[in-house]
């Protein structure tokens, strides 16, 4: 919660606020995100405006996740802007009472003095991370017939049969069992 008490509600004011917070439950997605109780830094302004309060600026944090190919854990800096409207109250019931229904659903409006910026701050940071964070660009992943990671064994490889190989195989294989009946 910012207070915004201090910007008296007259347009034109401004304010800077800058501050780390710890996030009070995990910031992301399933896959990358910022831990409970990671330091999200905010540097924001403050700035009354006719209609609110208008709260915009960067957050920065650090999320932390698995590679999407070879399950490694990843740590990336996330910085992302932020900005949004916080309305007063008695203009988000004005613009309710025209007819907009809508309006309490998707604007943002202050609690007294006070502006919620966690739904923000999430909805920010999940639109800045990757969708399938990777330890590096180029991470060559799992082996897929045993499962090592290939980034440890560059050379890794397995031994598979040439299929032309198997066919003279089966071929040598029945001429012995003709030997075998020659023989008898
Ligand atoms: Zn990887
Ligand atoms: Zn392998």
């Amino acid at each position: 919660m910012l207070d915004t008490h201090e910007l008296s509600r007259r347009p034109g004011t401004m304010r800077p606020h800058g501050v780390t917070v710890q996030a009070p439950s995990p910031v992301g997605t399933p896959v990358i995100g910022i831990p409970e109780g990671g330091d999200l830094e905010l540097d924001l302004r403050l700035e009354a405006v006719m209609e609110g309060v208008l709260v915009s600026g960067t957050v920065r944090g650090e999320a932390t996740g698995e590679c999407a190919r070879c399950l490694d854990t990843v740590v990336i800096d996330v910085e992302t802007p932020i900005q949004e409207l916080f309305a007063y109250p008695e203009r988000a019931e004005a613009q309710a009472d025209a007819g907009d229904e809508d309006v309490e659903d998707e604007v943002s409006v202050l609690e007294g003095d006070l502006a919620d910026i966690e739904p923000v701050l999430r909805d920010s940071v999940v639109t800045a991370l990757p969708f399938q964070p990777l330890c590096r660009p180029d991470c060559p992943g799992l082996c897929s017939e045993c499962g090592a990671r290939l980034a440890d064994d560059p050379g890794h490889h397995h031994d598979l049969v040439d299929p032309r190989w198997s066919a003279l195989q089966s071929m040598l294989e029945s001429t012995g069992v003709s030997d075998e009946t020659k023989e008898s």
